[in-house]
């Protein structure tokens, strides 16, 4: 704020018409303008909204200096921010999402800008993103499953967690999902947290999902459903299964479903594992002891973990009817295909062996993933960050040391002084960009509505809406 000189005269406690204290007041302010001037302002876009492009923005703001900052534009494909904590999280997981409160409060910092319901690919170019910024962050995430390449894995009734897991989290891409759940059995293949909150959503009685932020319409299937057994098959044993124990250790505690498994199957990988076994192991087998101590109940619902089945086809002819999954054992510590069979009769399958990165025109991808050396694409001043980089595996935490080490090196990289650039606003003149203003309306709108039902809060799964909700 500049003071006129009548104002000067009035805040000054020496009189009116001090000149020396009259000059002061006028000259700071136009010195700290000029100094800074003299700061140089980096613009760096990352594209993602997830948890890896704000801890990537995150460590942007804590590397600048007096001499130098960074100017953030966020991009950031649907009309909603926060990536996987969005619509990933299993929604009966309220606590992790609270994460969210941390990306709120780097979005709110000086020079962050979001333009969400913006996609790189289609709405703008990656050509016009390097045009534009010193530097570009790719931090899309890894949103394809992957294929168990078996007959019949096109049947109606067999989906991918990439796609089930989005369509009861609300994810507008997903809300048509054909999911039918008119059937008793259903079976989840993969060894890994994913196929467990899968498997879980299944298993549960749907009133709790009630104060939970599942997608209302995926409540009401859930509610309808007649799936009573779900079974989890994992291809190796108890010991090789990447499930994290704190998500193993809740499973006996659930209050309307049965877990099931075998006593004998886990004292086995018990005795396989030596005491030189990794901690994570050890305490996985921990849980899974706890799991196989609890006496079942009269509960209808059964969650059964299954070890040792690879999938070999999936049967049916409009629809699954069964999977025939073929038996292993271990040999010498490696597994191994015995020949035997076992087919388990069931109208829905749902794979969870894992993801692979969308590819994106303009930017170079192998084995799933962005092409980079420890986050840099080439010698370009492209990088990458979260499972874009690092395909995906670790917790939402993992991205953040991750995202500050390539942030390390992107700072580094810098030329010395910014290049003159257009705002990436010109280029979407025409498009309704979701602002962080307009997002923290429906962020709010979303939280009232579900305050009204007693859930943290009722989201959207319409782009429309959410842009109406918006303000847009
Ligand atoms: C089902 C599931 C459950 C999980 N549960 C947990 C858990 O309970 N606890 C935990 O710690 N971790 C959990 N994780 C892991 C965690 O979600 C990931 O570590 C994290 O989300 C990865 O962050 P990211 O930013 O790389 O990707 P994402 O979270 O996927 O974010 C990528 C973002 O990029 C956007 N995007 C994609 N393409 C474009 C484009 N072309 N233009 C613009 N934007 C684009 C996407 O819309 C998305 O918002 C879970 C993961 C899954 C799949």
């Amino acid at each position: 704020m500049r003071l006129t000189a009548n104002e000067v005269g009035e805040l000054n406690p020496l009189g009116g018409s001090n000149p020396l204290v009259s000059a002061l007041i006028t000259v700071v302010p136009l010195v700290i303008e000029r100094l800074e001037e003299l700061v140089l302002t980096f613009r760096i876009a990352i594209v993602g909204a997830g948890p890896a492009g704000y801890f990537a923005a995150l460590a942007l703001q804590n590397s600048a200096t007096d001499e130098r900052n960074f100017a953030i534009d966020m991009i950031e494909r649907l009309p909603t921010p926060w990536g996987l904590v969005r619509s990933g999280v299993a929604p009966d997981h309220p606590k992790i999402k609270t994460v969210s409160k941390v990306f709120e409060k780097i979005a709110t910092a000086e020079n962050f800008r979001l333009f969400s319901n913006v996609e790189l690919g289609s709405d703008v170019a990656m050509s016009d993103l390097v045009e534009r910024y010193d530097a570009v962050v790719i931090a899309t995430g890894s949103s394809l499953g992957r294929k168990l390449g078996i007959p019949g894995e096109d049947l109606r009734g067999s989906l991918s967690a990439a796609d089930f897991v989005p369509w009861y989290n609300a994810h507008p891409d997903f809300a048509n999902l054909d999911v039918p759940l008119d059937t008793d059995t259903a079976v989840v293949i993969g060894a890994g947290n994913v196929a467990m909150d899968v498997a879980r959503m299944l298993a549960l009685d749907p009133t709790e999902f009630d104060p939970t932020d599942t997608a209302d319409h995926a409540i009401v299937a859930f509610k309808k459903s007649s799936v009573r057994r779900v079974i989890l098959c994992a291809r190796r044993g108890p010991e090789h299964a990447a499930f994290t124990s704190p998500e193993l250790r809740e499973l006996p505690k659930l209050e309307h479903t049965n877990v099931l498994m075998s006593k004998d199957e886990v004292s086995a990988a018990l005795s396989r594992i030596g005491d030189d076994a990794e901690k994570d192991v050890k305490n996985n087998l921990g849980a899974m002891e706890l799991i196989t101590q609890k006496e079942p109940t009269s509960h209808a619902r059964t969650l059964e973990f299954e070890f040792f089945l690879t999938p070999l086809e999936i049967h049916g002819s409009d629809r699954v009817t069964e999977i025939v999954l073929g038996i292993n054992k271990i040999e010498n510590g490696t597994i191994v295909a015995t020949g035997e069979m076992k087919t388990i009769k069931c109208g829905l399958v749902v794979s969870a062996i894992g993801y692979s990165a969308e590819p994106i025109m303009g930017v170079p991808y192998a084995k799933g993933k962005v092409e980079n050396v420890e986050g840099r694409v080439g010698e370009t001043n492209i990088y990458t960050v979260g499972w874009a980089k690092r395909g995906p595996s670790g917790v939402i935490g993992t991205n953040k040391s991750d995202a500050s080490d390539v942030i390390k090196l992107l700072v580094e990289n810098l030329p010395n002084s910014p290049k003159e650039k257009d705002d990436i606003e010109d280029l979407l003149y025409d498009k309704k960009v979701v602002s962080q203003s307009h997002w923290e309306k429906i962020n709010a709108a979303e939280v009232l509505a579900g305050e009204f039902h007693g859930k943290p809060r009722n989201k959207s799964a319409n782009v429309e809406e959410l842009l109406r909700l918006g303000g847009l």
